[in-house]
C-alpha cells in the first residue's frame, strides 16, 4: 500500500454535531488536506438502542455546510465501503471467528444479573470493577453444550495477563498500562452486533487508516485496541488523542451548560468561517510566533500540524468566539453578508423589500454586532417612525436647531447622493457657518433622523437613509 495519509471521522450519529466532534472532524480534515491525503466519514451505528431518525442526513448536511468535505463515505463513494458499520456485520463476525479460532477471544454466558452481582462484590471489597474472566475456565465441552442449548452469549477479548502495553500517542506521548488492569472487553454482543472496540479496529485496518485522530475519552481504550491489532497481526495506526473542550470553570463542555451543537451556533448567527477558525485554535496554534488569530481555511490547512496540538484541556471562551465572529462580520463581502442577515432581519419584523436600503443597513449595523441574530435590533432605527417626548421636541424646535436644519437641508440638496463618507464634512461646514457645535449640533440632527438620543455614527445613519429620505425627514422638522 502507498503511504498516503488516510484519516477518518467516525461519529455515532446522535442527531446533531457536538462542537467537540466538529473539532475532531476539523482536525482530521486539516490533517488530511495538509498531507494531500484522504478524509473519510464512517458512521458508527452499531448501537441499535441509540438510533435517531434522520441523524445521518443531518450529519452529512452539517459537514458539507461547514465545508468539511470528505473523500469517502455516505454519498461520496469510495472503495473501502460500506461506510456504515451496520452494513458490515458479516465482516465483524468473520474476524471475530478468527479471534476465537486463534485463542484470542472466548465465549461468555453470564446473565446481566450475574454480572451485576460480580460488580457489587468487587465494589464491596474495594476492588476495580471488571469482568473477573471466569468464563475462561469453561471447558470446550461446557461451551459446546451451552451453545447447543441456545444460551445467550457474548464474545470477549482474552487479554494476556502479566504484561505491559506501551504505546506512543502523538499528543499525549508515551503511555503504558499493565494488562492485568485491562478488562476482557466484550467484542460481540448477544444481539450479534459488535462493540465499538471490535468494529473500530477492524474498520480502521480494512479502510487503510494511517492516523487515528479522536477525542481524549478514547485514550483508555487504546490498550484493548492494540491487543486486537496484535491478535490479528495488523499494524497499529498512529494515534493522536485531542484534549477535551472545557467550560471556563474547567468542567467538561456539555449539553447541560447550554448549547453545544454546531447547528445551534450557526442558527444564532455565528459564521461558519469564524466557527471553524475558532475551533481550530481550541487546543492548537500554528506556533509561528505571530500573534494573529484570524486564519482562512486554506491558511489553516497550510499551517496545521497534529504535533502542535496541546495535551491540556482547551477552554471554550465564548467572548473570544464573539470577538472573532464580529471580526468576520466586519470584513465579510457585503452582498453575501446581506444574504446571510436577511432572514434575521425578516424574523425581527423588518421590511427588507428595498434591497438597496437593506444592504446599506447591513453595512451600518455590521460594525456593532458580534452575531447575525443581533442585526434586527440594531436595524430598527432605520425603519421606525419618529416619536419624541416633550423635552426632545423642545430640542428640535429651538432656534439654533432650525438654523442647523435649514443649512444642512440646502447643503444636502447639492449632493448627488449621500455616501458613507460625505455627510460628516457637511456637518463640519454647518458647524463653521452657524457657530453651533457639539451636542447642540449633533443631538437635534440625530433626533430628527432617528428619534433616538444615542446610536451609531451620524454619517452612517445618513448614508443608510439616503438623500431623499434624509431630506424628507428634515422637511418634517424645518
Ligand atoms: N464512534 C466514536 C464516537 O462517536 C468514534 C471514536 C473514534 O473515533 O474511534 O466518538
Amino acid at each position: 500500500m502507498s503511504n498516503e495519509v488516510r484519516v477518518r471521522f467516525a461519529p455515532s450519529p446522535t442527531g446533531y454535531l457536538h462542537l467537540g466532534s466538529l473539532r475532531t472532524a476539523l482536525f482530521n480534515y486539516l490533517f488530511a488536506r495538509h498531507h494531500g491525503g484522504k478524509f473519510i466519514l464512517r458512521i458508527e451505528d452499531t448501537d441499535q438502542s441509540r438510533k435517531v431518525e434522520g441523524a445521518v442526513e443531518n450529519l452529512v448536511n452539517i459537514l458539507n455546510e461547514m465545508g468539511l468535505n470528505y473523500d469517502e463515505g455516505p454519498g461520496a463513494g469510495g472503495k473501502f465501503g460500506p461506510y456504515f458499520q451496520s452494513e458490515r456485520l458479516e465482516i465483524y463476525k468473520k474476524y471475530c471467528d478468527e479471534l476465537l479460532a486463534g485463542g484470542h477471544a472466548y465465549y461468555a454466558f453470564e446473565t446481566a444479573e450475574e454480572l451485576d452481582e460480580m460488580r457489587k462484590v468487587q465494589q464491596m471489597q474495594g476492588r476495580q470493577t471488571m469482568y473477573d474472566r471466569r468464563a475462561r475456565n469453561l471447558s470446550e465441552n461446557e461451551v459446546k453444550e451451552k451453545l447447543t442449548s441456545g444460551n445467550p452469549y457474548v464474545i470477549r477479548l482474552k487479554v494476556p495477563l502479566d504484561e505491559e502495553i506501551r504505546f506512543t500517542d502523538i499528543i499525549r506521548g508515551n503511555v503504558k498500562i499493565e494488562t492485568n488492569l485491562i478488562d476482557d472487553q466484550v467484542l460481540l454482543k448477544s444481539d450479534g452486533y459488535p462493540t465499538y472496540h471490535l468494529a473500530n479496529v477492524i474498520d480502521d485496518h480494512l479502510m487503510g487508516i494511517t492516523h487515528i485522530i479522536r477525542g481524549e475519552e478514547w485514550l483508555t481504550s487504546v490498550p484493548k485496541h492494540i491487543l486486537l491489532y496484535r491478535a490479528f497481526g495488523w499494524e497499529v495506526p498512529q494515534m493522536a488523542h485531542v484534549p477535551l473542550i472545557l467550560n471556563p470553570d474547567k468542567t467538561k463542555l456539555s449539553k447541560r451548560q447550554g448549547d453545544v451543537s454546531t447547528e445551534d451556533f450557526l442558527k444564532k448567527g455565528y459564521l461558519k468561517e469564524a466557527l471553524l477558525n475558532f475551533m481550530a485554535l481550541l487546543g492548537w496554534n500554528p506556533g509561528d510566533g505571530e500573534e494573529r488569530e484570524i486564519f482562512t481555511k486554506d491558511e489553516l490547512i497550510k499551517l496545521f500540524s497534529i504535533e502542535r496540538v496541546n495535551s491540556a484541556g482547551a477552554v471554550f471562551n465564548i467572548e473570544k468566539l464573539n470577538w472573532m465572529n464580529g471580526e468576520y462580520i466586519k470584513n465579510y463581502d457585503i452582498d453575501e453578508l446581506t444574504g446571510l442577515i436577511l432572514p434575521y432581519l425578516n424574523a425581527g419584523g423588518i421590511d427588507t423589500s428595498d434591497i438597496a436600503k437593506t444592504k446599506r443597513v447591513v453595512y451600518a449595523v455590521r460594525n456593532y454586532i458580534s452575531r447575525l441574530d443581533e442585526a434586527a435590533e440594531h436595524a430598527k432605527i432605520y425603519y421606525s417612525k419618529l416619536s419624541l417626548n416633550e423635552e426632545q421636541k423642545d430640542i428640535i424646535t429651538s432656534e439654533t436647531s432650525k438654523k442647523v436644519f435649514a443649512l444642512l437641508y440646502s447643503k444636502i440638496g447639492q449632493l448627488t447622493e449621500i455616501t458613507a463618507e460625505n455627510f460628516k464634512p457637511l456637518l463640519n461646514e454647518v458647524q463653521k457657518e452657524t457657530g453651533v457645535k457639539g451636542k447642540n449640533l449633533f443631538m437635534p440632527v440625530r433626533l430628527a433622523l432617528t428619534g433616538e438620543e444615542h446610536g451609531p455614527e451620524l454619517g452612517l445613519i445618513a448614508y443608510v437613509f439616503g438623500k431623499q429620505e434624509v431630506l424628507k425627514k428634515l422637511e418634517e422638522v424645518l
